[in-house]
Formats: C-alpha cells, structure tokens, sequence
C-alpha cells in the first residue's frame, strides 16, 4: 500500500516516519520545499514534494495540515485523485471537518490520534510518537467500513489504541479534557496576574511551585493552539464551559454558606474519580 501524507510536521512528520519504518513507501507533501527536503534527508518519506499531484499514485492519504487548511487541502487534492483513494485527517477537532469532507470525497474518514508534544514542524518529528497512544475514528453513519478498516490498521501498526465515536461526540469529549482545561488553565494564570494587589502577584510569582506548575501548564501552552480549539469547536467549548461556571457556583456557595460536607464529598469524588480519566 502506497501512502500519502499531507503537512510534514509533529503529527504528519511523525507518522511519515513510523510508517517508512515499518515498510510502507511514504509520499509526501509540504508546504515549503526546505520541509520536504529535510523529510528526504532524515528518511522520513520515500519522495517528497510541495505537488499535491504527487498523490494521485497512492491508496490512502492522512491529511496532517493545521486545522484550518483541512477543507481548503483536501478541495485542490481531489481533483488529482482516482474515487478508490482512502483519505483521512488528524484534525483535533471533527465536527467542523468531517461532515464537509464527506460531502467532497465519499471515502473520507476522520481520526484523531491524541498523541503530541509541545513542539511543531518537521525538526519536532519523533519516532513511536504514537505508541500506547488513544486514536479515535469518527465516522458518519455512511462511511463505508472497509475505510474504516483500512484507516484503524494504519494507526494501530503504529501503535494506537482504537476508539470510535460520531465527530460530535468526540468534539464534546476533548472540549471537557482538553480544550477546557487549556481556558481554565489560562484563566488561572490571568486572574493571578489581573489580581489588583501588585505586592501579592510578586509573592505568588516567588511562592508558585509544583501545584501551580501542574494546573498551568496547559494554559501557558501555545497560543494558536488554544484560539483555534475555541474558533473550531466553539459550541462544545461554550457548552463545558457553561457547565463548569454552574458547578463553580455551587463550590462557591458551598464555602460561602460553610457547608463543609457538600465540599468535601465533591473532593473525595474528585480524588476518587481522577485515575479513571489517566488510566
Ligand atoms: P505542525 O507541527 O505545525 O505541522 C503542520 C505542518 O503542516 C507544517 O509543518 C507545515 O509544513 C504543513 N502545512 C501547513 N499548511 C500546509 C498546506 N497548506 N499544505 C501542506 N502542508 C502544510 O502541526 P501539528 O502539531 O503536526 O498539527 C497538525 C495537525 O495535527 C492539526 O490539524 C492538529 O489539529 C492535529 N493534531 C495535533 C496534535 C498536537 O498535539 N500537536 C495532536 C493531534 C492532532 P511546512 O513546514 O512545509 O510549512
């Protein structure tokens, strides 16, 4: 099987070179010749090219561009392709890609393999990046199995664990572990430093230490990243976020009115219930 793959970053770049290792020609295409020159040099693909024509030899194409230029991608790539190609994406968010991307290539699947680091472009490529990591497939109610077959394989060999859910599900799943975490996260650094007493934000610079380190880490992240999560599920973002306003509500009226009980049996649920989100 010939494969294709689209945007030789993190995510693209990584995959690119796992599978070369494990046999497969690998094509690929970047966005800037010094990208696909470099995937060449470190043997990460077998060709590489900024031509999306290139493509047309393949049997399945992963489209690891950022999120944004998906749609825009996949519109310039089909007209070079023969109908049997397999495409998929990695998008981080499904809802606003794979509904449109069916629509334009009927064997279009989506995936989201949750692996990542904190590093981009094709100089952030990592081997077995993906190991032991969770990969979700969300097909529509007409995609056709075989694909999915064919795209669950792929991520598997490189070491993923399957899921499979519809793109809304999906979408509301990441809003509450990932995408809310990052507003939260950056919500707690900006109130720290809004805080109208100069003299304590000092103090608390000097005095953060593991805690603070642990709950800002996603916050202090990169910023694209975080305004796109809002920009492409925006409704899944604003539904959790709605809901962690009411549940913080609640804990505020639980110590304003004292009652001592109510909070610790959320934090003994809190405690009990934290390993079963980090396996
Ligand atoms: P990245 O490291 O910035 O890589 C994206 C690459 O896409 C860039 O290196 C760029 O290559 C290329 N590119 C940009 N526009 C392009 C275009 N129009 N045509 C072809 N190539 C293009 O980003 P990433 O972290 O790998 O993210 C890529 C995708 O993976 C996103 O959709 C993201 O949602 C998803 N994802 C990310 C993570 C994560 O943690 N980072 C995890 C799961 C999924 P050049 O160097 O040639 O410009």
């Amino acid at each position: 099987m010939k494969i294709g793959i689209i945007g030789l970053g993190l995510i693209g770049g990584s995959l690119a070179w796992d599978l070369t290792r494990l046999g497969y020609e690998v094509i690929g295409v970047s966005r800037q010749l010094t990208t696909c020159n470099m995937a060449l040099d470190r043997a990460i693909v077998s060709r590489a090219t900024v031509n999306l024509d290139i493509l047309a030899q393949t049997d399945l194409i992963f489209i690891c561009t950022p999120i944004a230029s998906i749609i825009p991608t996949l519109e310039r790539l089909i007209k070079y392709l023969p109908p049997h190609v397999v495409i998929t994406d990695v998008a981080s968010v499904k809802g606003s890609i794979v509904p449109q991307a069916t629509q334009l290539w009927s064997n279009f699947v989506g995936s989201h393999p949750m692996a990542g680091t904190a590093n981009q472009g094709i100089e952030a490529v990592e081997s077995d990046l993906f190991k032991n990591a969770p990969c979700v497939i969300t097909p529509l109610e007409n995609t056709p199995e075989k694909n999915i077959e064919t795209v669950s394989k792929i991520w598997q060999e490189v070491g993923c664990k399957i899921y499979t859910s519809s793109p809304e599900n999906h979408d509301r799943a990441v809003a509450w572990i990932s995408h809310l975490p990052v507003m939260i996260s950056a919500n707690l650094i900006n109130s720290c430093i809004n805080h109208g007493n100069q003299e304590v934000v000092n103090l608390a610079k000097n005095l953060a230490s593991s805690g603070f380190k642990d709950t800002s880490r996603v916050g202090g992240g990169n910023p694209e990243l975080g305004l796109m999560m809002a920009q492409y599920n925006k409704a899944q973002l604003l539904n959790s976020l709605r809901e962690y306003q009411q549940n913080l509500s609640s804990i505020i009226e639980d110590i304003e009115q004292e009652k001592w009980s109510m909070l610790e049996e959320i934090l003994n649920k809190t405690q009990e219930e934290r390993p079963n989100f980090l396996g």
